[in-house]
């Protein structure tokens, strides 16, 4: 079974989705996206998506800054998105990525009078960090963008060369993962994932007004940990040294998962080892969103029609 995209409207194969070297979403990096995680459960036979609607509800808010016209609603996404991981058949956990653009094929930096258009992909997605091991990481020598430049909340491609540079010289210079400042020298995030600190027993991170973008896999933790192990969550501005600091630290991400942070600045984070905070969370993790923990099955969405025994009643 070849890879399937829904693309101009219809379900095609991957290979026969092309877009013109004109795009303007390719020039102008005038695009959002999302990244949604299917999980397959052996045991049901069953690939389980992880909180699309929400995930499609930020991509709405996306759409909204760079004034994309996308015309379906959170609930028929979501139609979409099930019948295309359905077309596909994947027997492994997969990854599914809805990307919005300006699709005219015209020079000429703006927002305006260009069309729009929409697809998703679905994939395969290796292991983005070593969950196991622990992820060694240096603060970047690159700042997070600014609200007041590119709003980070948006999810937009043209973003990401901030991320990118940041996690090419994090990795050239030896290290898994790169940890952004803000321009005033707070801690905001990883260059794809959210960042927690454990200090004294309470989970700290950063506010959304440090530029980071709000992420579902944080909300979830910050849920998790309240709701199952009473531990609240301080959102506030985290200062560099905080990282030196820390007992725990931690990554959240739609592709790292829960990840833990062993080495900052080669210092190592507590006594060098996962914390226990660390490991519960992201034990708890694992189990919700491969559909083990029966009270979070709806954030579950089953994709194949035929085997469901979880979430869709
Ligand atoms: N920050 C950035 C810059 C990201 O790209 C991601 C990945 N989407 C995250 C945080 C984590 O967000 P989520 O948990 O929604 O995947």
């Amino acid at each position: 079974m070849p890879p399937y995209a829904f693309f101009h409207k219809q379900f095609m194969p991957l290979a026969e989705a092309k877009i013109g070297i004109l795009t303007h979403a390719l020039h102008y990096g005038t695009a959002c996206f999302d990244g949604i995680r299917g999980q397959w459960n052996d045991e049901q036979q069953q690939m389980l998506l992880f909180r699309v609607k929400d995930h499609y509800e930020r991509m709405h808010k996306g759409c909204r800054i760079l004034k994309i016209d996308l015309p379906y609603s959170g609930d028929e996404l979501c139609k979409l998105t099930v019948e295309l991981v359905e077309t596909s058949g994947y027997r492994e956990n997969v990854y599914i990525r809805p990307l919005a653009y300006k699709s005219s094929e015209q020079i000429g930096v703006r927002l305006h009078d260009l069309e729009d258009d929409f697809f998703i992909i679905v994939a395969t997605l290796p292991d983005y960090l070593d969950a196991e091991k622990g992820a060694r990481c240096c603060t970047s020598s690159w700042r997070r963008i600014d609200d007041s430049m590119i709003p980070a909340r948006g999810k937009i491609t043209g973003t990401y060369v901030n991320s990118a540079l940041a996690k090419t010289e994090a990795n050239k210079r030896g290290f898994d993962e790169a940890i952004l400042l803000t321009h005033d020298g707070h801690v905001s995030e990883g260059s794809g994932e959210n960042i927690f600190l454990v200090l004294e027993g309470k989970l700290v991170t950063p506010p959304s007004s440090d530029n980071i973008l709000m992420g579902i896999t944080r909300d979830t933790v910050m849920q998790l940990a309240q709701k199952e192990l009473g531990v609240s969550t301080v959102e506030r501005q985290i200062d560099r040294s905080e990282l030196y600091t820390a007992d725990e630290a931690f990554f959240t991400g739609t592709a790292a998962h829960v990840s833990p942070i062993v080495e900052v600045d080669e210092r190592p984070v507590g006594n060098g080892e996962i914390g226990k905070l660390t490991k519960e969370l992201q034990r708890r993790y694992f189990e919700v969103i491969n559909g083990k923990n029966p009270k979070y099955l709806g954030w579950c969405t089953p994709a194949y029609a035929k085997t469901v025994k979880a979430g869709r009643g």
